[in-house]
């Protein structure tokens, strides 16, 4: 019989760390082919690898050859992901260099197609899966991720992925993928994120039907069942991780309002998809009138869909209306929905409640063309998840109403888009101020050449989670994202206005989530909410506490 020889784990610069081919197998800490022959030999590492030492630049140039001969966006996102359970530095390093070219894939569109096949392309997994079956030990649980240091956590029940609906466990790629923006965009350490999957059941009978389904063949836990499991989450995170922002992400909203609503002014905790996207979306309506002219409290928004997003964007552009000086009465009326049953109005008996407050005195409309010439917004915001809805009737008319008309069509994937970039401008002659959720390509019109700003949540979360981290805070605010959104919108400069971009470039995206986390960490500060000190330089200070991806030296 063959014997092996197992090697201890050794003292290093940086603590205690394994050794040989245990060391390769860390993704914290291996560095493949970047280990210095001084490393090779003091770990126990000489001839389980090549001999030539690579530097981190190379391995990068070795990885995107790889991933650019990948035939399709997905298996581009197996490739990329697969290099994360190999090598986080790496990956991070990769990432953050070529941040336009990987971000689709590893966040929206791809990592939906991603969701929808996640049982069949599964491989190892990566994050915490937390069951049905689990209730009464969740902290347990809790307590098998292997980091300790635990600050951001994303969470979701996978009930409403993306525009896509309810995928059950194998929305586990959302968390999982917002929180590598967290690290790349927002430098929150690696070892300090949490991917959780409430695994409740699903309700998607084709996955039910699947045998590579990874999730509990059961349908959804729901009323007492589903809420009990959800305290009995929030109250283990409070006990194995007390210092842990919770990031609600793609509940479905029916859930989602509520769960926010209990705990937000108990736990530091917020809902991307409320309260990030209000941020996200608010950024680029500040922006918008630096082309269109006028104010935020001189627009008319009426939005196509009255869902998370749609109220989460309303909230914020009533608190941004008042700031200029309306009154709140005055600033929800120039705030329109239009749900799947048509214009959200007074009469309407069939309202669930976080639409009651829109909801204002006017005759009933049915038809989405007809709420905008009733109407005449200056902005029309898609979060409804139904594709085509920005008709070419639609911009048209949104183009004879307005000069310059602003049209934002947010809902995600790309195949779920309201409108594509192409069709906004050729349909209003070049004169929309488009916004997307997904990404598009620039378009030319004319002589001029459209670059669309794509109003991404990962503008804004990271550097929330940032901010929350330096300061220590105990709540997130809606006046954190207000600010937020503020810091964003000030990093739009008049270069990219010109191309009609509302949102800066990705490349840029540092500087943007330093200055947001700098920009929440002073509310926190200002409001009694911080729980650590408040340094004299404030952004240099967030600047030096983001994590780089560089190896660093073990001998
Ligand atoms: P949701 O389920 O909470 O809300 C969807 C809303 O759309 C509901 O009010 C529903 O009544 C309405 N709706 C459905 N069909 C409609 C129709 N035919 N006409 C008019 N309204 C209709 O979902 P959500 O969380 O609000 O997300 C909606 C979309 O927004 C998703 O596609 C999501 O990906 C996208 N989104 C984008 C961003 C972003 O780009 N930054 C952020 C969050 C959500």
């Amino acid at each position: 019989m063959m014997s092996t020889t197992s090697r201890n784990p050794t003292v290093s610069k940086i603590g205690t760390i394994p050794t040989g081919v245990e060391l390769l197998h860390d993704p914290v800490l291996n560095k493949g082919t970047a280990f210095t022959d001084e490393e090779r030999d003091a770990l126990g590492l000489r001839g389980l690898l090549p001999p030539h030492v690579h530097t981190i630049k190379e391995q990068v140039m070795r990885v995107m050859e790889n991933f650019r001969r990948k035939p399709t966006p997905l298996e581009q996102y197996i490739n990329i992901t697969a290099l994360q359970a190999r090598n986080e530095t790496l990956f991070y390093r990769a990432v953050l260099d070529n941040l336009e070219e990987i971000m689709p894939i590893i966040y929206t569109p791809t990592v939906g197609e991603a969701c929808q096949r996640y049982g069949h392309i599964f491989n190892r997994p990566r994050g915490l899966f937390i069951n049905a079956k689990d209730r009464g030990q969740i902290a347990e649980v809790l307590r098998n991720w292997p980091r300790a240091d635990v600050r951001v956590i994303v969470v979701t029940d996978g009930e409403r992925i993306l525009g896509l609906g309810d995928l059950g466990a194998d929305g586990m790629g959302i968390p999982v993928g917002k929180l590598s923006l967290y690290t790349t965009c927002g430098g929150v350490h690696p070892n300090q994120c949490l991917p959780v999957t409430l695994d409740v059941g699903t309700e998607n009978e084709e996955l039910l039907a699947d045998p590579l389904y990874i999730g509990l063949k059961q349908h959804r836990l729901r009323d007492a069942d589903y809420n009990d499991l959800v305290d009995e989450f929030v109250d283990a995170v409070q006990e194995v991780y007390p210092k842990a922002l919770i990031q609600l992400e793609d509940f479905a909203n029916n859930n989602a309002f509520w769960i926010l609503e209990k705990y937000r002014n108990r736990i530091c905790t917020f809902d991307d998809d409320i309260q990030g996207t209000g941020a996200v979306a608010l950024a680029g309506l500040l922006a918008a009138p630096r082309i269109t002219g006028g104010g935020i409290a001189d627009q008319t928004v009426l939005f196509l869909g009255a869902g998370e997003a749609g109220i989460g964007i309303g909230d914020m552009v009533v608190a941004a209306m008042r700031a200029e000086g309306l009154s709140e009465a005055e600033a929800m009326r120039r705030c329109w929905f239009f749900d799947s049953r048509g214009l959200v109005v007074k009469s309407r008996t069939d309202l669930v409640e976080h639409k009651r407050p829109y909801a204002h005195e006017h005759a009933p409309v049915d038809r989405f063309l007809d709420a905008v010439e009733a109407l005449e917004p200056t902005a029309i915001i898609g979060v409804s998840g139904q594709p085509k809805t920005f008709t070419r009737e639609v911009l048209e008319a949104m183009a004879h109403i307005n000069e310059r008309p602003v049209v934002f069509a947010l809902s995600n994937p790309t195949s779920k888009s309201e409108c594509t970039a192409e069709e906004a401008y050729n349909w209003t002659q070049g004169r929309a101020v488009f916004a997307s959720g997904s990404p598009f390509d620039p378009v030319n019109f004319a002589d001029q050449t459209f670059v669309p700003g794509q109003g991404n949540n990962a503008y804004i979360f990271p550097g929330v989670g940032l901010g929350v981290v330096v300061s220590g805070a105990r709540l997130v605010t809606d006046e954190m994202f207000s600010e937020a959104a503020r810091a964003l919108a000030d990093q739009v400069t008049p270069g990219d206005l010109k191309l009609g971009r509302l949102y800066p470039p990705l490349s840029s995206i540092r500087e943007v989530s330093a200055h947001i986390a700098a920009a929440v960490a002073e509310v926190a500060w200002r409001r009694d909410l911080a729980t650590l000190e408040r340094p004299e330089d404030v952004l240099g200070y967030v600047k030096s506490q983001m994590y780089q991806p560089v190896y660093r030296s073990y001998v």
